[in-house]
C-alpha cells in the first residue's frame, strides 16, 4: 500500500490542479453542472466509463470485471451558500458560494484514486464504483443515488467515503464502529396570532411574544428531558416576523435544527416540540404550525468496514495516527448508504497550523491542507482494493 501512497503523492499537481478548479467555481445541490462536467472530462481522458445522469447531476463511474464483489467510494459535489474570506489565491469566484466543507477536496481525491485504481485495473478483483453525489448539504443527493440504482447491478457489498475533518491534524484518520454523526432534520414553526396597533395589544394575539415563549420552552426538552448521556440538539436558527416597529404581525415563522444519535431520539425530539409549541401557542390565544423536513439518518459505521479502514491507516500512517472519535452532532447523507449495505465513513485530518488551515468546515475562512490530498486518494484505493481482496 505504501507503494499506493507514493504514486498519489506523485500526482499531487494534477490532484491540487482539479481541487483548485472547482474551489473556483463552486456550486450549491443540484446545480452542480460545471462540477459534473469537469469530473466526466476527467473520466474521459481515464478513459473511465460512468452512468450520467443519475441524481441530476451526479456520476457514477466504474472500474474492473464489471461482476462483484464491489465496493462503492463516494464523493459529494456541492457547495455552500457562504462568501468565501479565505485568502487564497484561487478563491470562489462566484459570489455568496464557497466550497466551505471540502467537498472539491473530496471530488479531487476520488479523482485521484480514479487515476491510479485505472493504472491498476487488472488488480481489481470484481468492481470498483465511484460515486459522484449532488447535494449533500440538505438536498439528500446519497438519497437519489441509491434510488436511481447506485448501489446496484453489481450490488455494492461495502462502501467508505472521506470527508476532511479540520479538528484532526494533518496526516491523521479517525472513526469509530457503529454511531459516528447523528440525524439531523430541520424544523419549521409558524405562530399565527391577530395582528393589529402595537399600542393596543388588548386587541392583538402577539405571535412574537409567543414565538420568544416558545424558544425558551423547548431549552428544556435537551436540558431536561434527555439522558444526559443521550445527546441531542434543538437549535431555533432563523425567527422573522413583523415589519414595523409600530404593529403586531400576525404571524411569525422559525425555523431550526434538530440532532440527535438515534431514530427514536429524533422521534421523541419531533413529538415534545409539537406538544410544547402548539400548547405553549394556545396558551397564549395563538396556534402553532409545525412542519419537520429532511431528517438525514444517523450515519452507523460497519465495525469490520472501520476495521479494514484501520488496517490501511496503520500501515500508511502508523499506529498513532488512526484515532477513535467520538461521535459528532453534525449530519451527513453518507447514511443514505450506510442504512443499505456495510460501510464506513473516515475523518481525514487537514488541521495543518502552519498553512492556516485551522477553520472548521462551513467557516467563510475554511482553509484544507492540499498536501493531504494524495493521502485520501491512496485511502480510497486501499478501501477498495483491501476489501475486494477479502469479498472475493
Ligand atoms: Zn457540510
Ligand atoms: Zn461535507
Amino acid at each position: 500500500m505504501k507503494t499506493i501512497l507514493d504514486e498519489a503523492k506523485s500526482y499531487l499537481d494534477w490532484i491540487v490542479g482539479i481541487r483548485r478548479e472547482l474551489h473556483r467555481f463552486p456550486e450549491l445541490g443540484y446545480q452542480e453542472f460545471k462540477t459534473s462536467e469537469l469530473i466526466r472530462k476527467t473520466l474521459d481522458e481515464l478513459h473511465i466509463p460512468y452512468r450520467h445522469p443519475i441524481g441530476e447531476t451526479g456520476v457514477l463511474a466504474t472500474l474492473g470485471t464489471g461482476r462483484g464483489p464491489c465496493v462503492g467510494l463516494r464523493a459529494d459535489m456541492d457547495a455552500l451558500p457562504i462568501t468565501e474570506c479565505a485568502d487564497v489565491p484561487f478563491r470562489s469566484a462566484v459570489n455568496g458560494t464557497m466550497h466551505a466543507c471540502g467537498h472539491d477536496c473530496h471530488i479531487a481525491m476520488l479523482l485521484g484514486a480514479a487515476k491510479i485504481l485505472k493504472r491498476r485495473e487488472s488488480e481489481i478483483r470484481g468492481t470498483v464504483k465511484l460515486l459522484f453525489q449532488p447535494a449533500e448539504e440538505g438536498g439528500a443527493g446519497g438519497l437519489r443515488m441509491c434510488v436511481e440504482g447506485a448501489l446496484e447491478a453489481p450490488n455494492v457489498d461495502r462502501i467508505f467515503g472521506l470527508h476532511v475533518w479540520p479538528t484532526l491534524p494533518s496526516g491523521q484518520i479517525g472513526s469509530r464502529a457503529g454511531t459516528l454523526l447523528a440525524s439531523a432534520g430541520s424544523l419549521k414553526i409558524v405562530v399565527t396570532g391577530k395582528g393589529g396597533h402595537a399600542a393596543m395589544p388588548q386587541m392583538c394575539f402577539d405571535p412574537v411574544a409567543t414565538s420568544a415563549k416558545i424558544i425558551s420552552e423547548l431549552q428544556t426538552i435537551v436540558s431536561r428531558e434527555l439522558d444526559p448521556l443521550d445527546p441531542g440538539v434543538v437549535s431555533i436558527t432563523t425567527i422573522h416576523g413583523g415589519q414595523a416597529f409600530n404593529v403586531i404581525p400576525p404571524s411569525v415563522t422559525m425555523t431550526g435544527t434538530i440532532r440527535s444519535l438515534t431514530v427514536r431520539g429524533m422521534e421523541f425530539l419531533e413529538e415534545r416540540i409539537r406538544t410544547i409549541a402548539s400548547h405553549v401557542a394556545a396558551a397564549n390565544r395563538c396556534e402553532a404550525q409545525i412542519e419537520f423536513l429532511d431528517a438525514y439518518p444517523p450515519t452507523v459505521n460497519d465495525g469490520h468496514c472501520w476495521d479494514v479502514a484501520q488496517v490501511l491507516g496503520r500501515e500508511l500512517l502508523g499506529e498513532s495516527n488512526v484515532q477513535q472519535l467520538l461521535p459528532v452532532m453534525g449530519g451527513e447523507d453518507f447514511s443514505y448508504y450506510t442504512n443499505r449495505i456495510p460501510g464506513c465513513f473516515v475523518a481525514l485530518g487537514m488541521r495543518n497550523e502552519s498553512q492556516g488551515a485551522v477553520y472548521g468546515v462551513h467557516h467563510p475562512m475554511f482553509k484544507a491542507d492540499e498536501e493531504m490530498l494524495p493521502l485520501g486518494s491512496a485511502l480510497h484505493v486501499g478501501f477498495a482494493l483491501k476489501s475486494l481482496d477479502e469479498l472475493s
